[in-house]
C-alpha cells in the first residue's frame, strides 16, 4: 500500500467518521473539485482527515458531478494532538487575520479565539471563513488535528473567566525576556496578542495584576500584530512545545 499511498496527490477535510469499512459520501463542492478541478475517477487514491480518527488512504468507489463517494483503504496515521496552546488575537484588517489564523493551525495551535480589546480595529468576524482558512491550512501542511476557531469575545469579559490553571504568554513590550517569562513550565497555556492600537493602559494593568499572565518581550522592535503572533507562537513552540 505504500506506493498507493505515495500515488495520493490530493489530501481532503471530510465531517464523516473514519474507520475500516466506512464509506464517505461526496457533497456537490467536493465532488467538483476532486473530480472536475483534480481530475480524480473511480479507482483513485486519495488521504482523508476529520480532526478526530486520523488520516485515512481512501479510495474513489463512486464519482459524478453532483457527489461521489470514498471507500476507507488504511489509517495512515493516527490524530496527533498539538500542545494545549490557544492563540487569543485582536482581529485587524481581513487579510491579516486571515494570515493570523492559518499560520496558526500551520503553527499548532489547540483553539484561536479572537479578542475584542479597547482598541480593537475590527468589531465583527465571519467565524465560518476563519474556520475554513483554518481547516485549509490543515489540509496543506499535514496536520490530523484542526484548531476550533471561537467567536468573537471581547477580552475583559474572556479574562474575567480565565481558568486558573492556564497561563497567558501576554505579548507586550515588557522587560522582561521570553526564556525568564516562559519558566513556569508546559501545561495549558494561552498566547495574547493585542491589536495595531496597542492594549490600553486599563487591559494591560488588570493582565500585569494576574498571576498567571506573564509579559513577554518580542524584541526591541514593535511587529506587526500578525507578525508578532507568528513570533510568539514560534517561541512557544521551543521553549514549551512540541517542537523540541
Ligand atoms: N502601537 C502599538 C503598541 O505600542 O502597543 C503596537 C501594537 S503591535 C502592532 C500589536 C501587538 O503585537 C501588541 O499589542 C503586542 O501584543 C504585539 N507586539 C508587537 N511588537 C511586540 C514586541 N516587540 N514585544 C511584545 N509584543 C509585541
Amino acid at each position: 500500500m505504500s506506493n498507493v499511498k505515495s500515488s495520493a496527490k490530493v489530501r481532503l477535510f471530510v465531517e464523516h467518521p473514519l474507520g475500516q469499512g466506512q464509506t464517505i459520501p461526496l457533497d456537490r463542492d467536493q465532488a467538483h473539485y476532486l473530480f472536475g478541478v483534480m481530475r480524480h475517477s473511480v479507482g483513485d487514491f486519495l488521504l482523508v482527515f476529520n480532526g478526530r480518527d486520523g488520516e485515512w488512504l481512501v479510495e474513489v468507489t463512486e464519482a459524478s458531478k453532483r457527489g461521489g463517494a470514498l471507500g476507507c483503504v488504511e489509517q495512515t496515521r493516527p490524530l496527533q494532538m498539538p500542545p494545549d496552546l490557544w492563540l487569543l488575537f485582536a482581529p485587524i484588517k481581513k487579510a491579516r487575520t486571515d494570515f493570523i489564523v492559518e499560520k496558526a493551525a500551520e503553527m499548532g495551535a489547540a483553539r484561536i479565539c479572537p479578542v475584542q480589546t479597547e482598541f480593537t480595529n475590527s468589531e465583527r468576524i465571519r467565524r465560518d471563513r476563519l474556520q475554513a482558512h483554518a481547516v485549509e491550512a490543515a489540509e496543506q501542511c499535514g496536520g490530523t488535528f484542526v484548531p476550533e476557531v471561537a467567536e468573537l469575545e471581547r477580552l475583559d469579559r474572556v479574562l474575567a473567566d480565565w481558568p486558573e490553571d492556564r497561563q497567558i504568554m501576554f505579548c507586550d513590550e515588557a522587560l522582561v525576556g521570553a526564556a525568564q517569562a516562559l519558566s513556569s513550565g508546559g501545561g495549558k497555556w494561552a498566547i495574547l496578542i493585542g491589536p495595531e492600537g496597542g492594549f490600553s493602559d486599563a487591559e494591560r494593568a488588570r493582565l500585569h495584576a494576574m498571576p498567571n499572565a506573564h509579559a513577554v518581550s518580542l524584541g526591541p522592535r514593535i511587529l506587526r500584530a500578525d507578525t508578532a503572533a507568528v513570533a510568539a507562537m514560534t517561541l512557544w513552540q521551543s521553549l514549551l512545545g512540541d517542537w523540541a
